[in-house]
């Protein structure tokens, strides 16, 4: 028999790989599932939930762990969960593979392979496996929300008797999974919405949803689109262009919302801080791109930034603060990645090494770091 087991998550991680929902279907494809006890609290699933789905509740981390041949968790874990795991068996997560290489080694060497969702390929086949997409979402949601209820303004316009209240500005520099959603919800508040990207894909989308396009549309411009469809990073003539646009547009803005990031490097710097001080005072600020060393030259990771009376927040883990949605929609990427692989005739789990998903994913096996993208660069490169 499969079994499939979830230790709770640190102090910091509101969220569950595993939610009542996904564990019945496991269950039901012939899994024994074992949850720590208290581990979905954060995200309003009980130890009865659990319970009622066919889940077992385990009083350790480590007890929810030992016999497991598959563990989920929501970030990388501590050694000790690693150790506590049988040998050969699997934990898949959203490891953060590129940071502290010492501890991901150490984690190789339990013997564990260590699956790591945010590397998933981005194929049509993997979609409802992408955790980046998933969570987001959701990010990009929360971000407006927050803005508007820091916001000391109303955000629709009202007509009344009383006089007309401005609907407000929202400017959305980036426009992926999160900027599309920052623009839904900020167009769904009644504010008026702008939005810029450098990939020529977006404006058509921007449209759709109400909002108007704006960004320096030049031959770069018509080329910033890759093959896997992210932003190439564009040139300094580009830049110089697009901060002149962004600054004569950001002065009239309330609230803007940034998510511009560019894979495998620090987030573009897009707003600086002559642009916030031509800001008004009362506008906000939200960079999404803050882990990534941030979208707004002020932005610190984690704080609330005053700065002429311009608020710039640098909020980490907004899916967390969503934990309910951001739990489920999570627990159902990893259901759907893991299903293929069980094999409920022979009640075992049959992973296939050879699949494009599995090989994009694998981190460690057999005692090593095994992901292509790890691995130590030839001298002289
Ligand atoms: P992302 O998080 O890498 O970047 C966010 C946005 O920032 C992107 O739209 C990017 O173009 C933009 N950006 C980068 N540099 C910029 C700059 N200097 N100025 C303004 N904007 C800048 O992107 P994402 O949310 O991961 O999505 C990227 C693309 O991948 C989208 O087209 C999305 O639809 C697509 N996607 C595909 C799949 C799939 O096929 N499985 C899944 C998710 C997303």
């Amino acid at each position: 028999m499969i079994s499939i087991g979830v230790p709770a998550e640190g102090k910091d991680e509101p969220r569950i790989g595993l939610t009542p929902e996904t564990a019945k279907k496991l269950v039901k494809a012939g899994a024994k599932v074992t949850v720590r006890s208290g581990a979905g609290l954060r995200s309003h699933f009980s130890d009865q939930d659990y319970k009622d789905a066919g889940a077992t509740i385990a009083k350790s981390d480590a007890d929810a762990v030992s016999n497991a041949d598959i563990v989920f968790t929501v970030r990388r874990p501590p050694l000790s969960i690693a150790k506590a795991m049988k040998k050969g068996a699997a934990l898949i997560g959203m490891l953060d593979p590129f940071s502290d290489a010492n501890e991901l080694d150490a984690l190789a060497k339990t013997g564990v392979s260590l699956f790591s969702m945010e590397l998933m390929p981005r194929i049509t086949r993997a979609q409802s496996m992408d955790v980046l997409s998933s969570q987001s979402n959701l990010a990009g949601y929360k971000a407006v929300v927050d803005a508007a209820a820091a916001f000391e303004r109303a955000l629709p316009m009202m007509m009344t008797a009383a006089g007309t209240v401005p609907a407000a500005k929202v400017f959305v520099m980036g426009v992926g999974v999160a900027g599309l959603q920052a623009i839904a919800t900020a167009r769904r508040l009644g504010a008026i919405v702008t939005a810029t990207d450098v990939r020529p894909a977006v404006k058509e989308q921007v449209a759709s949803l109400g909002a108007k396009f704006i960004a320096v549309e030049d031959e770069e411009f018509k080329q910033a689109q890759t093959a896997a469809g992210y932003a190439k990073p564009m040139s300094e003539e580009y830049q110089k262009k697009q901060a002149e646009l962004v600054s004569s547009h950001i002065a009239n803005q309330d609230i803007v919302i940034t998510t511009a990031l560019i894979p495998g490097r620090p987030a573009p710097r897009l707003i600086s801080k002559a642009m916030v001080e031509s800001m008004k005072p009362g506008a906000i600020i939200i960079d999404l791109a803050a882990e990534r060393g941030g979208n707004c030259e002020l932005t610190k990771p984690g704080e609330v930034v005053e700065h002429g009376g311009v608020r710039i927040s640098g909020p980490i883990n907004l899916p967390g603060t969503v934990p309910v949605n951001a739990s489920a929609l999570y627990a159902r990427n990893l259901l759907t990645f893991l299903t293929p692989f069980i094999d409920k005739e022979a009640g075992e789990l049959k992973i296939d090494w050879d699949d494009e998903l599995v090989q994009g994913t694998l981190l460690t096996k057999d005692g090593k770091v095994v992901h292509p993208n790890l691995q130590p660069k030839p001298e002289g490169e």
